[in-house]
């Protein structure tokens, strides 16, 4: 089995407009006359695939910005408008659960339940699993909105996305957190919602890590190691986050596995970006912790990008099992190999949801 800690499904469907059920091939012929965005025809995920590469649970995200009258960033101008696009995605996830495509996972029995299923029932139409995360916490219009979501089957946020955030700042941004920040960090920790470091701008990263004293985890995250950008995090993150029996997705995207990436411009294979980028970032991570235990998948695919901007041996999301064989290369173990498709993730839900 495989899981993939971060895709961004319900943004392709709604924003996209995308129906995931169908397969990659499909919907990339479908919009090959479309030139709205730049990864039009080149996208990676769909069910099939998902289906295909035993990818039986993934976390899926809800994602809307909040963007005040300076910030260039792409965004909704009211944190109600981002409420409500989060809700729009949490629709659909309702809808693709009620044509059995997807099943949402909120807690250890249902956990179980379903990766039984996965490792042994041979029903090829197997739900994908889901556990519902929020990317960037601008849309929570208030603290109370934190329970509420909670109530629907939200269990990880990340607080922070690009730029300046209402209750932390993310990528690309400095700053600590600010009052709303940290009592969100507290209602998180009441309601035993999982922090997802990943996108914290550094001053926010290490005062979360004072503040919050419940689950943690980096759902898509590389290592500044090979890609020196605040994107990425500096060996002392990694420490602090292995510290804390955190797990750290790997990213596909192309621009934090090879320095020197120009959006639109580089090719993976102009820029020699294959999977044994990831690799190398995986194997850095292992080398950290002592052992496989801190490290899994976070792919990101189809986070705004598509096979333009991932590495040239990877066709569609099928392809993240092309992992396993990669590790075994480099003298992983079958047990290391396992613990990084999906036993760490695994293990980690368990003992948060326990
Ligand atoms: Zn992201």
């Amino acid at each position: 089995m495989v899981i993939d800690a971060h895709l961004d499904l319900s943004m392709n469907a709604m924003e996209w407009n995308r129906d995931l059920r169908k397969p990659v091939f499909e919907i990339r012929e479908q919009e090959k006359n479309l030139h709205d965005k730049p990864d039009r025809g080149k996208g990676t995920v769909a069910f099939p695939e998902l289906r295909k590469g035993n990818i039986g649970l993934v976390v899926a995200t809800q994602i809307a910005r909040y963007v005040a009258p300076d910030n260039p960033l792409p965004g909704w101008n009211s944190p109600q408008q981002a409420w409500a696009q989060t809700q729009a995605q949490l629709a659909w996830y309702k809808e693709m659960e009620a044509c059995a495509e997807m099943k949402m996972i909120k807690n250890a029995d249902e956990l179980n339940a379903h990766v039984d299923l996965w490792m042994n029932d041979e029903n090829i139409l197997k739900p994908i699993g889901y556990i519902l995360s929020l990317e960037g916490a601008d849309s929570l219009v208030d603290i109370s909105y934190v329970e509420r979501a909670y109530n629907y089957g939200l269990r990880a946020i990340g607080p922070a996305h690009y730029g300046p955030g209402r209750y932390a700042n993310g990528t690309d941004a400095t700053g600590h957190l600010n009052e709303n920040g940290k009592a969100l960090l507290k209602e998180m920790e009441r309601l035993n919602i999982i922090l997802d470091a990943t996108h914290l701008c550094d001053d926010a990263f290490w005062g979360a890590m004072n503040l919050f004293h419940g689950h943690v985890w980096a759902s898509h995250n590389m290592c500044r190691k090979f890609v020196n950008h605040n994107r990425q995090y500096s060996d002392e993150q990694i420490k602090i986050l292995i510290e804390r029996d955190a797990v750290i997705g790997a990213a596909f995207d192309a621009w934090m596995l090879v320095p020197n990436w120009k959006r639109g411009t580089s090719t993976p294979q102009q820029m020699n970006c294959g999977l044994e980028k990831v690799i190398d970032n995986i194997d850095y991570i292992c080398q950290l912790a002592g052992n496989s235990l801190h490290v899994g998948i976070g792919s990101d695919l189809d986070g705004a990008f598509g096979k333009e901007q991932c590495p040239h041996d990877l066709e569609t999301i099928e392809d993240l099992n092309k992992i396993s064989q990669l590790l075994m290369n480099r003298g992983y173990s079958n047990k290391d190999i396992e613990n990084i498709m999906y036993c760490n993730w695994l293990r980690f839900l368990r003992k948060a949801w326990k």
